[in-house]
């Protein structure tokens, strides 16, 4: 009997299920011909009457992006197939990047708070073989989605938005002045009579299996299949040994099944998460979900010290992310932009999906402000809203040396090898270094630092890795890295062009803008400002764990994690 199947009194009634049907659409999506719904067309006409500004796609970060540009006096509509609803297993960020809410006035303060169902620290880093980093403050915070989503559509709705929940998306039918969106709502699944509303602007925030993401890739690129994936299995279980301290990424195995493990632990409310990842790709020969989550069930108890018996699993949590070189996802229409997990707007090697859209809220808030406004809605303008970004560029190279192809021999410790050299030389180099790649942010200075600090510290390792990621994937790198110096550069010197922008065409200062937002965030130059609210490292934590006090909110349990 399986480990998962032994544990079906101490599980959710639909664990196998989930598995199941996890397993199922992971089979599928892995097939070379999949089928291309075609969900948008084009039609050179007129639309007489257009009821909204804005109709988002999809309610779960949709609603973030629906109610922001309500604030700015827009007429929004969210369409959402199931109830607006966050789910129950928290999210997991940092503090300074909640700070978004309350400067977009979407969240009072005191909200927030409420928001936050718990707070950790420290966090560790750590990799077989290896020193342990402990840093402070990064993604310590488990941030309620159920409380958050509720409070948000509240609002939306109390101030005159418009929501159709447990409504489909079907079609979209782009025309000169505006978009036709037909919608099934659930009341009519039987007579499959649907409905239609008309926007301005469609936003997709259907997520990473968005079918219009879907079809405007196949556009593209032509390619369908992620050039990279990162698979996730784990629990919210109560009944673990409390522990105050989180692990960001921890590893404690080699490699085995062409699969590097790393870990993810922090308290929740309900118990104590913990998450295994792996970086893959989309090839069939990849294990299943069925597969990883027995080994994560063989290795758990001894990483948080504990018998399988002695656990109540609340929840387990299956995903997967696909990631593209090409992201973020240029769309091909006028009139309709990706934006959440179905933009692809975090690196491979992230699953913080939440958190990037938070970290791009403004700047797309904002612009989409002036694109409305300026009636700047072709396919080139709303491009420009999710440009090109050189720092999630360069990190395919570290996605593809914490990945090993499915063909391909390397000693079993490399991966692990190479994050402890990695790690110890970017700890060397200061929290400058560490603390903005640790939140998928890659800088121009600290990357190139830290790369020549591991070309001296073991030039034998550089070499092999440069032969397990391949000529092709290291030039490719290298033009990124080119283009991340670049736009650093220009980002230095974005201020001296704003007096100059200032006496432009509007519509060329909204290019200008954009401009200068692309330079400012595909070079990781909109960390730097809130870097020195968090920058501290927990002080010889080795020593002091057993002491250390873990910050609870007053409604958070944490402490209970282990009843
Ligand atoms: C196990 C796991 C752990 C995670 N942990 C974290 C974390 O700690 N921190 C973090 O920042 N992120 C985390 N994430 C990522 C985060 O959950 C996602 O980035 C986020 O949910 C993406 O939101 P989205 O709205 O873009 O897409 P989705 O979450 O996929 O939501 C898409 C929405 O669109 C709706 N929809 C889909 N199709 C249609 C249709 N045809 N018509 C109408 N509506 C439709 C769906 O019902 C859904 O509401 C985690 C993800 C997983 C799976």
């Amino acid at each position: 009997m399986s480990l998962f199947t032994s544990l079906r009194s101490q599980s959710p009634a639909e664990a196998p299920m989930q598995l199941e049907r996890m397993d199922a659409f992971w089979k599928v999506y892995r097939q070379e011909n999949q089928a291309i719904a075609q969900v948008v067309d084009i039609k050179q006409s007129k639309l007489v009457d257009k009821e909204f500004d804005v109709i988002v796609c999809g309610g779960t970060l949709g609603i973030f992006i629906a109610s922001a540009l309500q604030r700015c006096g827009w007429r929004v509509a969210v369409i959402e197939q199931g109830l607006l609803r966050g789910r129950a297993q928290e999210w997991n960020i940092s503090r300074q990047e909640l700070n978004v809410f309350t400067e977009l006035n979407l969240l009072t303060e005191a909200e927030l708070e409420q928001a936050i169902a718990t707070v950790y620290n420290p966090a560790r880093v750590g990799f077989q073989g290896g020193k342990e980093l402990w840093v402070k403050d990064i993604l310590n915070i488990g941030i309620d989605p159920i409380y958050l989503l509720e409070v948000l559509k509240q609002k939306f709705l109390d101030a005159g938005g418009i929501l159709f929940e447990q409504t489909g998306f079907k079609q979209a039918t782009v025309y000169d002045n505006g978009i036709s969106v037909e919608i099934l709502p659930k009341r009519s699944l039987d007579s499959g009579g649907t409905e239609s509303i008309r926007g301005r602007l469609l936003l997709d925030v259907m997520g990473h299996f968005s079918a219009i993401a879907k079809q405007a890739r196949s556009q593209v690129s032509g390619n369908l299949k992620p050039d990279g994936v990162c698979m996730v299995v784990g629990s919210c279980a109560k009944g673990m040994p409390s522990k105050p301290y989180g692990d960001l990424i921890y590893s404690f195995t080699p490699i085995q099944r062409q699969c590097q493990y790393f870990w993810e632990a922090f308290p929740a409310r309900d118990g104590r998460t913990t998450y295994m990842f792996t970086y893959v790709d989309a090839d069939p020969m990849r294990p299943s979900f069925t597969e990883l989550m027995e080994d994560y069930l063989f290795w758990l108890p001894k990483y948080q010290e504990v018998k399988l018996e002695q656990l109540q699993f609340e929840r387990f949590l299956l995903g997967f992310f696909p990631s593209y070189k090409q992201n973020p996802l240029q769309t091909p229409w006028h009139r309709i932009l990706q934006v959440g997990d179905s933009s692809g707007m975090q690196s491979p090697l992230s699953f913080g999906g939440f958190g990037a859209m938070l970290r791009h809220l403004p700047r797309l808030t904002d612009s989409l402000n002036s694109a409305l406004a300026g009636d700047w809605l072709t396919s080139a303008d709303l491009r420009s809203l999710q440009p090109y970004q050189p720092n999630l560029s360069v990190t395919w190279l570290f996605q593809k040396s914490m990945s090993v192809a499915v063909n391909q021999q390397i000693e079993a410790d490399r991966i692990n090898y190479l994050l402890n050299v990695t790690f110890t030389e970017m700890e060397k180099l200061g929290d400058r270094v560490l603390y903005p790649f640790l939140q998928d942010v890659v800088q121009f200075m600290p990357l190139a630092q830290t790369m020549l600090a591991m070309s001296i510290a073991d030039p034998v390792l550089v070499i092999k890795i440069m032969k397990q990621v391949g000529g092709g994937t290291l030039l490719d790198w290298l033009k990124h890295y080119l283009g991340l110096g670049l736009y650093s550069g220009l980002n230095q010197v974005a201020d001296t062009f704003a007096p100059a922008i200032a006496n432009l065409l509007p519509e060329q200062q909204y290019q200008w803008q954009n401009r200068l937002t692309k330079w400012r965030y595909g070079s990781g130059g909109d960390y730097h400002k809130s870097l020195a609210k968090t920058c501290e490292k927990f002080p010889d934590v080795i020593d002091d764990r057993p002491t250390t006090k873990m910050e609870t909110t007053e409604k958070a349990n944490c402490g209970a994690d282990s009843q």
